[in-house]
């Protein structure tokens, strides 16, 4: 039987992410990505296994963008797409699973722009551009959502009056779900289990960052809330931070909302803590010089990552394993000693060797004889969309 192919989207406000994936292969046979769209400056850069290439895109919007797509999919593909998969940032509580797009999930998915101002418009824009270019083949949403609506109530309830959840749908949704959803698989079948089953933590760590503690393939809770800015210390967001504080700063230095959230948003964090970046590898080098910021940063962000990842174990009934992904996860073995250091509690423990040793790109368990299991294991949110538009389409 022929593999299928599927066109993964994630499209952003500027830019418009790509990949093609041949079901079952675990690199893409195209990917690439058109940004500062919406500016005399687009760009549509793409790879394959042999080339890079990069063309200025003239009128660089999102749909012209999308079109110039076209005939390079065709060249690479050699066989019609089955799928086209797009990211969507926030389902809100009406999707617990990826959906054929049609008029009524389009709407939902406006209607929950409240939610993620800046995600869904834009994600919808790529779905349109999309829908236009590939009229007649299948387009799924995957919602970075939907994988955490499987967390009880006492998990996505805040404690706050009822009325502003049944009304206003102010709850706990948690993201980073497709990430979450491929490792914990993963973390499955690399230790043996059932397919799917085992109760894991798992910390996502790039720019954005979240923990989450999922058993047997559910999402119990995970750290990030009713947006993307609750939980972890990330590379420019504070994470959690006093409730009161929005109160306190406009009190004291008159500041007003958006003040506020480009505060926490896009000068915290990482950023914030050092004042010298967001970038971890730029911070563990300062750190390296004796840089008090950078030093600093690091230390906050693995104690709060751990104090995090600890507080997870309450949803859990035990633990087969710690799980480390994304860009920090999975390249710092730094981060992940400082934090597993924190961690002594849980009876974790890592093998110095393996953590230190560990080389990019691969799974790798690296925990000490007699600790539960910690691996590092590559996230491949593509593959994920991918493999559940396919699955989609089968059911
Ligand atoms: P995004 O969330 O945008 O997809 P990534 O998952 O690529 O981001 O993660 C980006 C983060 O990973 C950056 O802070 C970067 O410095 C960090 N990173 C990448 N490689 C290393 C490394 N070798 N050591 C430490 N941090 C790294």
């Amino acid at each position: 039987m022929t593999q299928r192919l599927v066109l993964v989207i994630n499209c952003g406000s500027s830019s418009i992410k790509f990949a093609l994936r041949r079901e079952g292969d675990s690199a893409a046979l195209l990917s690439g990505l058109a940004e500062r769209l919406g500016s005399d400056q687009a760009t549509l850069q793409w790879k394959t296994a042999s080339a890079l290439e990069e063309t200025l895109l003239e009128d660089g919007e999102h749909g012209s963008a999308m079109a110039a797509l076209l005939p390079l999919i065709e060249q690479h593909a050699g066989q019609p797409l089955s799928a086209v998969g797009h990211r969507v940032v926030h389902g809100g509580e009406h999707f617990t699973q990826a959906q054929l797009i049609d008029n009524k999930v389009i709407a939902a998915i406006s209607a929950n722009a409240d939610l993620a101002p800046l995600h869904n418009p834009a994600n919808l824009t790529g779905i349109q551009a999309a829908m236009a270019v590939f009229p007649d083949i299948p387009h799924v949403a995957i919602f970075d959502t939907a994988f955490h609506q499987s967390m009880p109530a006492y998990a996505y309830r805040y404690a706050i009056p009822e009325a502003l959840y049944r009304e206003h749908a102010i709850r706990r949704y948690g993201f980073h779900g497709t990430s979450h959803q491929y490792v914990t698989h993963r973390a499955s079948l690399l230790s043996g289990h059932a397919p799917g089953r085992g109760a894991w933590l798992s910390a996502h760590l790039g720019n954005g960052c979240s923990s989450c503690a999922v058993l047997d393939g559910r999402s119990l809770d995970t750290s990030m809330g009713l947006t993307p800015l609750e939980g972890l210390v990330m590379g420019t967001r504070s994470g959690d931070v006093d409730p009161n504080l929005h109160a306190h700063l406009g009190r004291t230095l008159g500041w007003d909302l958006p003040r506020i959230e480009q505060l926490l948003n896009r000068e915290s964090g990482l950023l914030g803590l050092s004042g010298l970046t967001n970038d971890m590898r730029q911070l563990e080098a300062a750190a390296d010089d004796d840089h008090e910021g950078a030093k600093l940063a690091i230390e906050v962000f693995c104690y709060r990552l751990a104090r995090s990842l600890l507080g997870l174990c309450a949803a859990l009934p035990r633990l087969d394993g710690l799980l480390f992904t994304g860009g920090i996860g999975e390249n710092s073995a730094k981060i992940r000693a400082r934090t597993v250091e924190h961690m002594g509690a849980m009876g974790l423990k890592l093998d110095e060797a393996a953590n230190n040793g560990h080389a990019r790109g691969e799974a790798v368990a690296i925990h000490a004889k007699g600790s539960p299991t910690i691996w590092v294991i590559p996230t491949d949110e593509e593959r994920q969309i991918a493999d559940e538009s396919l699955a989609l389409l089968d059911h």
